[in-house]
């Protein structure tokens, strides 16, 4: 088969606020960005509601309207925006190689790597079996489902709790279980937990198994890890909020990264080990992960990158 290559000068991988905002900056430094948005346009904030902390928008905005936003403005300065994933890179030598959908070559003097995150699963077969079927990582997404329905959700950080009080305007009750005896949320959010009245808290409890009749989630069997005692608790929707991993598999062999797949930058930068190649967002930061944070980084990745272009062609005509 024969293969398509083309060269750009900087290719931004992924569609979030990093993404959009490398971009942004990219574009308006005249580096005619190419953007593959990955198999989610818009990434992790096409599933959320409302987002209340994003500087500019004094009312708020919903996720999806906002990354809207984001891709107007990128297309704007010229951005040319292309679906697709990228499904292997080779950072052995210069132009950089990264291959799309397994088809298209792309040759690129600079990389900026935004792939964010992905929400994490609990491991259970029946997790897998009944995903779609009353098991979701996704409550935005999926809790008008269970409208005025019994659900459970497992977690207990800011998303956990988050997603537990979304579920409670919509569910007759929602049961939150949680592995240890106390939250990793954020005080705020606990508080709005506490306060909803059909949350139930159900402390020191992992999920052994969802349970179904073939069809559909029928009920959770949970254990107390304190005492060993099981229990099933009926409910229709089972939903799961226990964090993110990055998205760096691609990049393994060719990125320093951290024990839990994070990609590791230089303090301060974005750049990586590998000359050319930045990262910016969610992949890069298992801390802050915030929308404005990760497009802070964004503008960093691409102010990088032109730097870096610029200081090349610098050394290039001082050589010639
Ligand atoms: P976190 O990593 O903060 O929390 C994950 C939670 O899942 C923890 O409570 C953890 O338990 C629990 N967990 C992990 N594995 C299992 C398992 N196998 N079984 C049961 N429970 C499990 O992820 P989040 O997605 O909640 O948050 C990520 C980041 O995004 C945080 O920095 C957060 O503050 C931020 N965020 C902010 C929001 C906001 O400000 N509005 C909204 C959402 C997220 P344990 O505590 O025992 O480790």
């Amino acid at each position: 088969m024969s293969q398509e290559v083309e060269h750009v000068e900087c290719l931004i991988i992924g569609s979030g606020p990093a993404g959009y905002t490398a971009a942004i900056y990219a574009a308006r430094a005249d580096l005619k960005p190419v953007m593959y948005t990955g198999m989610e346009p818009g990434g992790q904030l096409t599933q959320t509601t409302e987002v209340d902390n994003f500087p500019g928008y004094p009312a708020g905005i919903t996720g999806p309207e906002m990354m809207e936003d984001f891709r107007k403005q990128a297309e704007r300065f010229g951005t040319d925006i292309r679906f697709g994933y990228v499904s292997s890179v080779d950072f052995s030598s210069l132009p950089h190689k990264v291959v799309v959908d397994e088809i298209k070559t792309i040759t690129a003097d600079t990389v900026i790597i935004s792939t964010g995150a992905t929400a994490k699963w609990l491991g259970l077969p029946s997790e897998q079996k009944y995903n779609g079927f009353g098991v979701s990582a996704c409550a935005v997404c999926d809790g008008f489902f269970f409208k005025g329905q019994d659900v459970a959700i497992v977690g207990a950080g800011d998303t956990a709790a988050e997603e537990a009080t979304y579920l409670a305007k919509l569910c007759k009750k929602v049961y939150m279980l949680v592995r240890r005896d106390e939250f990793r949320a954020s005080k705020a959010m606990v508080h709005r937990v506490m306060n909803t009245p059909n949350i139930e808290v159900i402390y020191n409890t992992e999920t052994k198994e969802i349970l179904g009749n073939g069809k559909n989630v029928t009920a959770v069997k949970v254990v107390n890890n304190q005492t060993g005692a099981e229990t099933d608790i009926p409910v229709e929707g089972f939903f799961v909020a226990i964090g993110h991993k990055p998205n760096t598999d691609i990049f393994k062999g060719w990125l320093d990264m951290d024990d839990t797949g994070y990609l590791k930058t230089v303090p301060g930068s974005t750049l990586t080990n590998v000359e050319g190649v930045f990262a910016s967002g969610d992949v890069q930061d298992s801390y802050y992960r915030q929308a404005v944070t990760a497009a802070g980084s964004g503008c960093m990745a691409a102010l990088d990158a032109e730097r870096y272009l610029a200081a090349k062609e610098h050394d290039v005509k001082v050589v010639s």
